[in-house]
């Protein structure tokens, strides 16, 4: 699967998601649209409510 961080992704689809919308890799990946090693996306983020309770606990 092509690899793509989360400006290019909007910007391919003309949309204005964040990450919780969309899960990120932990790790910085090769951007295959802009060239940089970013974070890129894995896939749409299935469970909203959990991504709110992960980040609910780092404050
Ligand atoms: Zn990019």
């Amino acid at each position: 699967m092509a690899e793509f961080c989360l400006d290019c992704w909007n910007r391919m689809n003309h949309a204005h998601w964040t990450e919780r919308d969309y899960v990120l890799s932990d790790e910085r990946d090769l951007c295959e649209r802009c060239g940089e090693f970013r974070r890129v996306v894995e896939g749409e983020q299935t469970f909203k409510f959990l991504y709110d309770l992960r980040h609910r606990k780092k404050k």
